[in-house]
């Protein structure tokens, strides 16, 4: 925004919005980009240090640092650990993961400032550990205030959550959900995932576990799902549930973005497949809309590849089309950042932790660099 725009959108006078983007300014917290020789734009700017996002799955780790100072991104996966291969997740294996980062920013000179730890799995509120039903999967989590252990070993600001909180929140900062102060987020991968934005904030419930829409029950006689219920928005809408029902035709595909493709290149089959899970998707989200009035909703996750073919299921299913009889519904779209977006909520989370943010993805942010080990430099 303009320096006119801050003072029409706050209501405070040029002169103090001038004086307070000034004192932001000397502190390195915005920046200006001169528009014409007259008006500048005011952005937010994170110009110094660096920060890191790192992803943990039950086997899988990504880490990204992102480097402020030197404008550039790096990616590490598992293979750029020592003693990491490919074995079940744990907080000590992630603290060396993060020592290792701090390593490498300071011989960057650009020494992290902070990091994000996103966790495939629901964090409990009251405990700060995932929740009981994800300790089969995540077992060397068990009860670990991961915050906490974080912060003990490493005293710098951590930030951690589930993985579509996070992404939910990339969304929201800097893709469809911009501006939007009511705003839901439906991923669809392996799993399903969501993340609820209420009056501008990541809303955690009581229990941590809001947004987990996997296991709504859209079908009372439908598939039996992994929870034990049957006709859970799981059974229809993951990349597994949609790989089956291909299969039941005979066609056989070997993941999502697979059939995304075929789909696109005029199969029959993979286009319906793809359009009923939209259908399904509709059906659960009306219910969800009725509960909580968001005013736009994004489709993410490998599912959110297959953009108009899936809206189009969406808003056509009977609920949805319910929905508009009775009143405003909300804006349904594609999710703008479909790859990554965990690791980019992470890092806004964190930047709002060390009071600093950004105000769009820069192209270096999103240009993946794998720069891990020599080894893996050697292998790429
Ligand atoms: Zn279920």
């Amino acid at each position: 925004m303009t320096q006119a725009d801050i003072a029409r959108a706050t209501a405070l006078s040029r002169a103090t919005v001038n004086h307070i983007v000034q004192a932001l300014r000397d502190q390195g917290a915005v920046e200006y980009q001169w528009k014409n020789r007259r008006e500048a734009l005011v952005t937010l700017s994170s110009n110094r240090g660096s920060v890191a996002s790192i992803f943990v799955r039950e086997a899988e780790i990504h880490a990204i640092l992102f480097d402020f100072t030197g404008q550039a991104r790096s990616d590490f996966f598992n293979a750029d650990f020592p003693n990491f291969a490919g074995s079940q997740t744990s907080p000590p294996q992630v603290l060396e993961i993060v020592q290792q980062l701090i390593g490498v920013a300071q011989t960057r000179s650009s020494p992290l400032c902070g990091i994000s730890i996103a966790i495939e799995g629901p964090i409990e509120q009251s405990t700060g550990a995932i929740a009981p039903w994800a300790w089969q999967r995540l077992p060397h989590w068990k009860q670990v205030d991961i915050r906490a252990y974080f912060t003990k070993h490493l005293r710098i600001p951590t930030v951690v959550d589930n993985d579509a909180n996070f992404a939910a929140l990339s969304e929201w900062s800097w893709g469809i959900g911009r501006g939007c102060n009511d705003f839901l987020y439906i991923t669809s991968a392996e799993g399903i995932g969501g993340g609820i934005i209420i009056n501008g904030k990541v809303y955690h419930g009581g229990t941590g576990l809001a947004g987990e829409f996997g296991h709504m029950v859209i079908e009372e006689h439908g598939n039996l799902c992994f929870c034990g219920n049957r006709g859970c928005l799981t059974s229809f809408a993951t990349e597994h549930a949609i790989l089956k029902a291909l299969g039941d035709s005979g066609k056989t595909k070997t993941s999502l973005l697979d059939v995304i493709e075929s789909a696109r290149n005029g199969d029959a089959a993979c286009q319906r497949v793809l359009s009923e899970t939209g259908r399904h998707l509709g059906k659960a989200l009306a219910t969800v809309v009725r509960v909580l009035g968001p005013s736009v909703i994004a489709i993410g996750g490998t599912l959110g590849h297959a953009g108009e073919i899936v809206l189009d299921g969406l808003r056509s299913s009977a609920e949805v089309i319910n929905l508009r009889a009775i009143g405003q519904a909300p804006e349904f779209h594609i999710a703008t950042i479909l790859d990554d977006a965990t690791e980019f909520g992470g890092m806004a989370a964190i930047l709002s932790e060390i009071d600093l943010g950004i105000s769009s993805l820069a192209p270096w942010m999103m240009e993946s660099r794998r720069v891990g080990s020599s080894q893996s430099e050697d292998r790429a």
